[in-house]
């Protein structure tokens, strides 16, 4: 008989089974995911990294209902995505803030609960606003933030409605690399305390190890998940781990698997 207890394998909050999705224009057919088999647990933090237009926005898309599948099989907390955003599994944010300019910023992260039409209020969103930062900004407008404080915003309207999984698409690619540092360690302190599943692509590799349980990484034309790793870094990560020698050498090791796609 076996003395220790073996763990049952944490269930799959996404699970992407042989997706493939091609995009038709008048001159061309181009396929931008061929056969991608992917599984995101539930709690876990999941990176994607791949050369620009290999697909990683298109496999975010899919998963969030926006693209209609075609091929294979997704499912979203055992069911398809549009089912899955109805039942407000998950919240969303782009590179780009997308706030609504005629609206503070309180009206803002309380869009989603207008739109949802709820009843009650899962998160109070002043809350909300001190959790990322922004407290004493609710009745300011857009305009009247820097990108920073724009993504902290979109990032407070994305847990509004306390959904179990995040979908973070390049959140922090159009912000200075100071700020850019500054919020992927708010993110880090946030995601620890909410304790979300999320689905995160990026671009730096420094972002994607200090964040990730795992990280993807894809190559391009057409979009396929090359391989994917764990990052066995212990937590609860600080601004100090990423001097470390592990954290560099895996680093290293991402950048080494991209360049092999770009040599192939
Ligand atoms: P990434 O996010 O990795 O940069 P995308 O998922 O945006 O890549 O794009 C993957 C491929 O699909 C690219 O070749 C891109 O040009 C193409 N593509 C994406 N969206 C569309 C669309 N709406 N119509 C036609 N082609 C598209
Ligand atoms: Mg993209």
């Amino acid at each position: 008989m076996l003395s220790t207890t073996i763990a049952a394998p944490a269930a799959a909050q996404i699970a992407l089974r042989d997706v493939s999705h091609a995009f038709r224009t008048a001159r061309e057919t181009r396929t931008a995911l061929d056969g991608v088999s992917l599984e995101i647990r539930s709690g876990e933090f999941l990176s994607i990294i791949g050369p620009s237009g290999c697909g990683k926005s298109t496999l975010l898309r899919l998963v969030a209902g926006l693209l209609p599948l075609q091929s294979g099989s997704l499912q979203v907390n055992g069911a398809v995505p549009r089912r899955a955003q109805q039942a407000g599994a998950f919240g969303i944010t782009f590179q780009d803030a997308a706030l609504l300019p005629w609206r503070t910023v309180l009206a803002n992260v309380r869009l989603p609960l207008e739109v949802q039409r709820r009843r009650g209020t899962p998160v109070d969103p002043r809350a909300l606003l001190s959790l990322v930062g922004l407290s004493g900004f609710d009745r300011y407008y857009p305009h009247q933030l820097s990108g920073g404080m724009q993504q902290r915003a979109a990032l407070a309207r994305a847990l509004v409605t306390d959904p179990p999984i995040l979908l973070m698409d390049e959140p922090f690619a159009a912000l200075d690399e100071i700020t850019r540092t500054e919020l992927r360690h708010e993110l880090l302190r946030i995601t620890a305390q909410t304790r979300k599943t999320v689905l995160f692509v990026t671009h730096s590799l420094a972002e994607a190890v200090l964040l990730s349980d795992r990280v993807a990484v894809m190559s391009g034309a057409p979009g396929r998940i090359r391989t994917v790793i764990d990052i066995d870094l212990p937590r609860p990560r600080t601004a100090d781990n990423e001097d470390a020698p592990q954290f560099l050498g895996y680093v290293r090791r991402l950048r080494s698997l991209l360049r092999e796609d770009s040599d192939a």
